[in-house]
């Protein structure tokens, strides 16, 4: 993402203590963007990191820039929006700023975007929605009792500032004209979607005034200081949310002359606000980055470079004889036709008997659905269950996929910091529980610590679960790689695992049949009847020529290729010969190296640069931590290893 930005021309303009705090840190993540901070009251408070770029001619600096991030208190926005809207054609983004005015203005503004990573309790994206409701008055300003007195003269300014007439509403106009919209919610999430990405709900930013800007700015700058500093760590869920909205306005740019007629229209003729479809379902979601790591490799490969595959999660060893047989030999017997949307009858019936056997949940075919790989399996599943805001419990780290999947179904991924070493720590679940809370994903054995559950672990999470009804997601796609314990089934454990548990399964990884694409699911009726109502239109059903193969394999080997389990066992013994500072690896084929406190990313990048990939801890929600996949042959392996272990000392 923050490459796919590195030919815009980028500044920042900050000011008070969350401006400040995000332009320390947009130095780090943008090293070539502009900064300025406009505000003389934090010049003092500087330290080293942005004491060289303190500067009150902002006019200046935004000169050329085709986006402008204000991070600012509504007061300071105020006045700087306008006057850097008229100073460059670029794009302003305030991310710094909560109150309603400058939504609303952002709605009548088609180079402002206004949101605020902390958005969600405060504006409600009502000031965008008072906007649109009178589209052929210049502006609309409505004035909620939070931001009546203190903020109406300076939003006064700034709708001025923009060309636009002011008018106030008391709260009960605002409350009728907000019942007669029926597009509220849409407009409300344009604005969200716009200006943070999806997921805009930021909690770690805190401090006796945060909330309150107007607070803040009166208050003495010493009462704050520390603030503005501890903020520079704790604001980089603010930064990548940045990111990911920087990325949409990018694409925005392009749409501007078409928003510019949109917003004409909408004028004249009432319907609801055009800009809604900016809220696009795929810009919640974020490149699956092992995907992006082998399109990487893809492109380095093609260029000469020899790169060892260790950032990949699938066995890159020979089949066991009888195994490639089968496969070859079904292959090409193969039918090639539509098979029910839901797999044969009798794949279903396979995967069932593998399911009741695992979980100890008995399951019939019709509770089961044949997808395109676990993880078709894991977004209908999520999908079926979600309603829109729903949270989801994901134990941190966690692969790459479960909290965008969380995010593709509608839902809210939050990462529960959970794992360490192979503990999963009940209070941190229950933390981190709300009223929202609807679903908790687990995966044993783990991917990426290489951590399996024991029954002892997994019980007092799953008391927790079963008290608030939580649907348990179990991946246990590593299933047939243990190799210290044993594999148990979270839903084995589950008290309410028949009403509200989800199996998840396939044969990616236990017969390393990645390129197959054969996944399974099994649960309650009603799930599984919903999964394939929206697998219908979406991909008919898994491949015929895979469903038939996955049978044959499946009837003869229900738990894997034992052959290649024994070969990963043996790669394991040489990692853990090899004096490697990793995990548990207990199962799955993944060593999860501590990096004693180094940038994931960084070490991941040299690694690379070495002809080594690997996965940076980063990607799965850990820094500091590397996770390198160790099923592959002998001598990629001992190569590897040498330069793994000399570039993470
Ligand atoms: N779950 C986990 C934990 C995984 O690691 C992976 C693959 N990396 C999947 C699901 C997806 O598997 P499939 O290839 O069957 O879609």
């Amino acid at each position: 993402m923050k490459d796919a930005l590195a030919d815009l021309r980028l500044a920042f303009v900050g000011a008070g203590q969350i401006g400040g705090s995000l332009l320390l840190r947009a130095r780090q993540v943008f090293p070539n963007a502009k900064i300025a901070v406009s505000d003389p009251a934090i010049a003092p408070l500087q330290n080293a990191a942005v004491a060289d770029v303190v500067s009150a001619d902002w006019a200046a600096i935004v000169g050329d820039a085709e986006i402008i991030v204000i991070a600012a208190p509504l007061a300071a926005a105020i006045e700087l929006a306008p006057k850097i809207l008229a100073a460059t054609s670029g794009v302003v983004l305030d991310v710094g700023s909560v109150k309603t005015p400058l939504h609303t203005a952002a709605a009548f503004h088609p180079r402002f975007v206004g949101g605020h990573p902390m958005f969600g309790s405060e504006g409600q994206g009502f000031g965008v929605a008072n906007a649109a409701l009178v589209v052929d008055a210049p502006f609309v300003l409505t004035t909620t009792p939070e931001t009546a007195a203190a903020s109406r003269d300076l939003a006064d300014a700034f709708v001025r500032g923009l060309g636009a007439v002011p008018v106030h509403r008391s709260p009960e106009e605002h409350d009728a004209e907000i019942a007669r919209v029926s597009h509220l919610p849409q407009l409300a999430a344009w604005a969200l979607a716009l200006a943070v990405g999806s997921d805009p709900h930021v909690t770690e930013l805190s401090g006796p005034g945060l909330r309150d800007t107007t607070r803040l700015a009166a208050s003495p700058p010493e009462m704050w200081a520390p603030l503005f500093v501890a903020n520079a760590v704790n604001v980089s869920d603010a930064v990548d949310a940045l990111i990911a909205a920087l990325a949409r306005i990018k694409d925005a740019i392009d749409d501007a002359p078409r928003l510019q007629k949109d917003l004409a229209l909408a004028r004249t003729t009432k319907r609801s606000w055009p800009l809604v479809r900016a809220g696009r379902l795929a810009d919640r979601v974020n490149e699956s980055q092992t995907g992006a790591m082998l399109s990487e490799i893809v492109r380095r490969r093609a260029a000469g470079e020899h790169i060892a595959p260790l950032h990949v999660g699938e066995p890159r060893l020979p089949l066991s004889p009888a195994i490639e047989a089968i496969v070859r030999e079904a292959l090409a017997a193969a039918p090639i036709a539509y098979t029910e949307t839901k797999g044969t009858l009798e794949l279903r019936a396979q995967v069932a008997k593998i399911a009741s056997r695992v979980t100890g949940v008995a399951h019939t075919a019709d509770e089961a659905i044949v997808t395109s790989g676990a993880k078709q399996a894991l977004h209908l599943a999520l999908a079926s269950i979600l309603a829109p805001g729903d949270e989801v419990l994901v134990a941190q780290p966690a692969w790459v996929s479960f909290a965008e999947l969380v995010r593709l179904a509608g839902g809210r991924p939050v990462p529960v910091e959970t794992q360490r070493d192979a503990g999963l720590d009940p209070d941190a679940f229950a933390a981190a529980l709300t009223s929202h809370t609807r679903a908790a994903i687990l995966n044993t054995p783990n991917n990426p610590t290489g951590a399996v559950y024991s029954a002892a672990a997994l019980d007092a999470v799953l008391a927790l679960f079963a008290r608030y009804d939580l649907w348990l997601i179990s991946d246990e796609l590593y299933r047939a790689f243990v190799f210290q314990g044993a594999h148990v089934s979270p839903l084995s454990r589950y008290p309410i695992a028949r009403d509200r548990g989800v199996f998840i399964d396939g044969i990616a990884k236990s017969h390393a049949m990645t390129g197959l694409r054969v996944g399974w699911a099994t649960g309650p009726r009603g799930v599984i009847d919903r999964m394939v109502r929206l697998a219908s239109h979406e991909t008919s059903c898994a491949s015929s020529v895979s469903q038939h193969t996955a049978l044959a394999l499946l009837e003869r080997f229900p738990d894997g290729d034992s052959g290649l389990v024994a070969a990963v066992a043996a790669r394991r013994a040489t990692v853990l010969a090899s004096g490697l500072k990793s995990g548990p690896m207990q199962g799955a084929f993944y060593a999860w190296i501590d990096l004693g406190g180094r940038s994931s990313r960084e070490v991941a990048a040299a690694l690379l640069s070495a002809g080594v990939a690997t996965m940076p801890g980063a990607a799965f929600g850990r820094e500091g931590f590397l996770r390198v996949a160790y099923a592959v042959d002998d001598t990629t392996l001992a190569e590897a290893l040498e330069i793994v272990r000399e570039g993470t000392i």
